[in-house]
C-alpha cells in the first residue's frame, strides 16, 4: 500500500498564536489530494512548505469560522489564474456550504464564484457517510459556536482513517470520530483554561484512555499550550510544516 502524506500546513488558533498559520492539513494519497480546513493563510502556508496547490481535488471543512474557511477564495483564484486546471474543485462542508463559500468568494474576488473554475459543492450531514471520489467521509456534530455548524470529520482514504475533531470542547462524540483512526488530529486550544467551545489538555488527558485511535496529534494551540508542549512528554503536537506518513 502506498503511503499517505499528511502535511500540517497550519496549526495555529484564530489569533495566530506563536506566529502559526491558520488551520489547514494537506493530505496526499495515490489517488486524491485533499485539504482538511482552509484557514485564511492556507495558500501562504502551502507555498511556504513547497506544496503545489494546483493538485488539490477536494477541500473539506469542519465549520464556518474564518480561521478554517477564509483561505478558500485564495485557493480558487490561484487555481483560476495560475494553473491550467480542467478538473472541478470539490468543496465539502456542512449545510449551507455553497451559499457561504460563494458569498465569501464574491466579496474577496467579485465574480470568481461564477468564473471558469468549476466548483462542485457537497453538503454533508452528521452521522451520514458520504462518498466523494474515492474517499468516505463521516461527520459528527461537535460542540462549538452553533451557527458555524461545527463537525468532527472521519475520513477514510486509501485504506487509512484520518479523523479530525474540528473546533470543539470535549464531547464523547470524539470517541466515535476517533475510533479505529490511524491518525486523530484533535484540537487542544488551551492547557488548563476552560473556555466554552474549545478543548484543553487537562480534559484531554482524562479522556485519552477512552480514545481508540492509533495516533493522536494535537493542534490549534494558544501560546501557553504551545509552550507546555515542550515540557509535556505524553502528547504529540502538530507544528506548521510537520510531515507524517501513514
Ligand atoms: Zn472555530
Amino acid at each position: 500500500m502506498d503511503k499517505i502524506k499528511v502535511l500540517f500546513a497550519g496549526t495555529g488558533d484564530a489569533f495566530a498564536s506563536g506566529g502559526r498559520y491558520h488551520t489547514c492539513f494537506h493530505v496526499e494519497s495515490k489517488d486524491t489530494t485533499l485539504l482538511i480546513d482552509c484557514g485564511a493563510t492556507a495558500l501562504n502556508s502551502l507555498i511556504k512548505f513547497c506544496v503545489d496547490p494546483s493538485n488539490i481535488d477536494i477541500i473539506m471543512i469542519s465549520h464556518f469560522h474564518g480561521d478554517h474557511i477564509a483561505g478558500i477564495p485564495f485557493i480558487m483564484i490561484y487555481l483560476q489564474i495560475m494553473t491550467e486546471r480542467s478538473k472541478p474543485l470539490i468543496i465539502c462542508g456542512p449545510e449551507g456550504v455553497e451559499e457561504k463559500i460563494k458569498s465569501l468568494s464574491n466579496i474577496l474576488y467579485p465574480g470568481i464564484a461564477d468564473s471558469k473554475l468549476e466548483v462542485v459543492y457537497k453538503e454533508y450531514k452528521a452521522n451520514e457517510t458520504l462518498n466523494i471520489e474515492k474517499i468516505k467521509l463521516t461527520p459528527y456534530k461537535v460542540i462549538h459556536s452553533e451557527e458555524t455548524k461545527p463537525h468532527a470529520l472521519k475520513i477514510e482514504i486509501d485504506g487509512r482513517i484520518i479523523s479530525y475533531s474540528g473546533d470543539t470542547e470535549w464531547t464523547d462524540t470524539l470517541n466515535e470520530a476517533a475510533d479505529n483512526a490511524d491518525l486523530f488530529i484533535c484540537e487542544c486550544n488551551f492547557y488548563d483554561e476552560k473556555i466554552k467551545g474549545h478543548n484543553d489538555y487537562e480534559i484531554l488527558q482524562k479522556k485519552k484512555p477512552s480514545l481508540k485511535c492509533k495516533r493522536m496529534i494535537i493542534t490549534h494551540m494558544d501560546e501557553k499550550m504551545q509552550e507546555m508542549c515542550a515540557v509535556l512528554p505524553d502528547i504529540e503536537q502538530a507544528e506548521d510544516g510537520k510531515v507524517i506518513y501513514l
